[in-house]
């Protein structure tokens, strides 16, 4: 029996996942794929593309998605020394490309809805550069 353990608005998140999860010889699988290509603005209001587990491997999925997430989090640096090119504050944040990111990277997909690689963000002004 599968059972969902998480639902994403695009469905390369919920392949991304998959793959992660394949590295770790845990059988996973995504669906309502075509629905959501079809209509994916709507996806949210589908509830989103699910990613789905044998219910035996759930609680190990689930450890190695919360994992990822922290890492994204860590991943994310504040650097106060580069200047908004809009507003020139100083109050800015450095983003960098996650660990979720270079791994869609290295699957050679680029995903154009996906719009800041590695830039900076205005606190100030609100506005998103890349460096
Ligand atoms: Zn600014």
């Amino acid at each position: 029996m599968l059972i969902t353990i998480a639902s994403y608005s695009f469905p390369f998140e919920a392949h991304i996942a998959r793959a992660r999860l394949e590295s770790e010889e845990i059988p996973a699988f995504v669906a309502d794929e075509h629905t959501i290509n079809m209509q994916w603005l709507y996806s949210n209001a589908l509830g989103g593309v699910r990613l789905q587990v044998p219910e035996e491997f759930v609680d190990a999925a689930i450890e190695i998605l919360n994992e990822d997430r922290e890492l994204d989090l860590v991943e994310t640096m504040g650097d106060d020394s580069t200047p908004c090119p809009h507003c020139g504050s100083t109050d800015t944040e450095f983003h960098q490309i996650g660990r979720r990111w270079a791994f869609l990277v290295f699957l050679g997909l680029e995903f154009p809805l996906f719009p800041v690689k590695e830039g900076i963000r205005c606190n100030h002004c609100g506005k998103v550069s890349r460096t």
